[in-house]
């Protein structure tokens, strides 16, 4: 099938690579020149697994073409996907602009029928705005709209892509609905088919009970540390039974990225916006940014103040596998300890370079071992497992004072103690 997909960021350009590799003819426009023309010459302009190597093979088939011109492009494919951005506004409802402008950039070029796919995370009733944008320029019968959330993870993008858990197919259309199962086909994961408006909350609701999950944990890490308990230990004893389920029970500074915090913000608001008090969303956002604090509590007692200490951080993505630090704990966190002070010298496998625009002054390393060179402490605010292989012995020698707080649970307490360090993590004994 012939397609378009608007927008080459994470989930453009992924949702792309997969539907050429899966056999379509795929159109993918961005308004940024940059990022095309790195595209073309065979680059991405991110980190993700797997996924410069796919996007080279099917530029190269020409099965996927990169460009920054609409009229080519929309004009004469079946279906045209919407993957810009949707980033929180201030005040925490979601900016629609890039989803709107592409709506009225596609307008003036659709000439025969097209379904018109909204991917992006959208609040809801936006496919409603989304149509009537199209309407003023092009004929009902020529096109309708559907509602098909992404759930992708960065770090994981093209496996969650070419193997999703579901497809969810929102629209009014059977005609369209029919489309997009053959669209589809070739990928796993049950359909579920409702209307657009239901489809649009579906991915907002997901998003907010993971992030449900998450400050859950964190609350119960928070309790373990007063009452003398084991949070790893009673996330596994939770996490077996199959109704509860072990995924998002990791305990740590919080959620970050550019989906969580700005999806549960971006739910709240809609809920104001209809007179509703979801009371409990409330309580997981409030949670999540208390969260950083408690870790940032826990700095003083053991390293004394932090004017003039050499902190070493490990870690400064929002996550492990991906160079994106949007929203991420790590950064926020770096933040704070330099306006308190501290001197901070950073390690991340991947993120160095995107850290730097959030934070130009950050001193980052090549290798993580230097980050321990005089540290009056070793942060781990990423759990990249990369760093549980570390030659922490050899940290030790190098470190003023063998202090490591581990914000993310990533390495063993025993062994960690048994090599000397002083070592604390969230909600372990
Ligand atoms: P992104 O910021 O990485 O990419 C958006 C891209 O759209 C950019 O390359 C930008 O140049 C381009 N763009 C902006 N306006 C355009 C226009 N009018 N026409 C064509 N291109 C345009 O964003 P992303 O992380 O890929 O997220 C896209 C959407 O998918 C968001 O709504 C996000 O919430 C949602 N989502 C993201 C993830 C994720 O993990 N990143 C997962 C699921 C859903």
């Amino acid at each position: 099938m012939n397609i378009a997909i608007l927008g080459a960021g994470y989930v453009g350009l992924t949702a792309a690579a997969v539907f050429a590799r899966i056999g379509h003819a795929v159109w993918l426009v961005d308004t940024s020149e940059e990022k095309i023309e790195k595209l073309l010459s065979g680059e991405i302009h991110f980190f993700e697994p797997r996924l410069a190597e796919i996007v080279k093979q099917a530029v190269e088939k020409g099965r996927l073409i990169p460009t920054t011109a609409y009229e080519k492009s929309v004009r004469k494919v079946r279906a045209i996907l919407i993957c810009v951005g949707t980033p929180p506004r201030p005040n925490g409802t979601a900016d629609l602009s890039q989803v709107f402008s592409a709506a009225a950039e596609l307008s003036k070029h659709i000439k025969r029928y097209t379904i018109i796919v909204i991917k992006s995370t959208v609040p809801i009733g936006t496919a409603e705005k989304v149509k009537k944008i199209i309407q003023k320029r092009v004929p009902k019968r020529l096109f309708d709209i559907a509602s098909c959330p992404e759930f992708l993870r960065e770090g994981s993008a093209v496996q969650d892509t070419l193997h999703p858990d579901r497809i969810i197919i929102g629209t009014d259309s059977r005609h369209a609905q029919k489309i997009l199962l053959e669209l589809h086909k070739k990928l796993s994961g049950e359909r579920v088919f409702t209307d657009l408006r239901t489809a649009e909350l579906i991915k907002y609701a997901s998003n907010a009970f993971l992030a449900t999950k998450i400050s859950f944990i964190n609350e119960i890490a928070n309790l373990c540390e007063v009452v003398k308990a084991n949070v790893d230990d009673v996330a596994l004893g939770m996490g077996l039974d199959p109704r509860i389920g072990k995924a998002f029970l990791r305990a740590g500074i919080g959620y970050g990225g550019s989906c969580f915090p700005k999806d549960t913000r971006a739910l709240n608001r809609v809920s104001i916006a209809h007179r509703y008090h979801f009371r409990l969303l409330k309580t997981v956002i409030e949670v999540n940014r208390e969260q950083r604090k408690n870790f940032l509590k826990k700095l003083a007692p053991v390293l004394g103040k932090l004017k003039g200490k050499r902190i070493g951080v490990l870690g400064l993505a929002f996550k492990n596998n991906t160079d994106d630090v949007r929203e991420s704990a790590a950064i926020e966190i770096i933040r704070e300890l330099i306006k308190k002070g501290a001197k901070i010298t950073a390690f991340d496998p991947k993120a160095g370079k995107n850290a730097k625009t959030a934070l130009a002054d950050l001193k980052i390393t090549e290798k993580p071992e230097e980050v321990a060179r005089d540290a009056d402490g070793i942060l781990i605010l990423t759990e990249w497992s990369v760093f549980q292989k570390i030659n922490w012995p050899y940290m030790k020698k190098k470190m003023r004072s063998p202090i490591i707080i581990d914000g993310r649970n990533l390495l063993d307490p025993k062994r960690m103690r048994a090599l000397g360090f002083i070592y604390h993590s969230m909600g372990r004994p």
